[in-house]
């Protein structure tokens, strides 16, 4: 993770600011945990077409382990993973329907 945009000023400054807004992990704070984040996340990755500086809501702040369970799912062709990892909630932190 040390090339374009991440070696960029621009989103140096964008990863302080959405930490500084959102410290906590947001994915561990839809299951109820607190957890400080490490990372900043693309909801949409750069690699399937999102935008490499959007806006905060556009970004999560997540702990290392959210993040690495996404990386790795989101690496795989059909990235579903991260909702087995995220159990109950969609990439985007809404809850699914009727999940079981
Ligand atoms: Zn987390």
């Amino acid at each position: 993770m040390a090339g374009w945009p991440y070696n960029t000023i621009a989103w140096l400054n964008l990863r302080a600011a959405k930490l500084s807004a959102h410290p906590l992990c947001e994915a561990c704070l839809l299951r109820g945990r607190t957890v400080l984040a490490k990372a900043v996340d693309h909801i949409v990755a750069i690699a399937k077409g999102g935008p490499a500086f959007p806006p905060l809501a556009g970004l999560m702040s997540m702990c290392e382990a959210c993040h690495n369970a996404k990386t790795n799912a989101v690496d795989h062709p059909n990235a579903s993973g991260f909702r087995r990892a995220l159990k109950g909630y969609d990439v985007d932190g809404n809850p699914i329907a009727g999940w079981d």
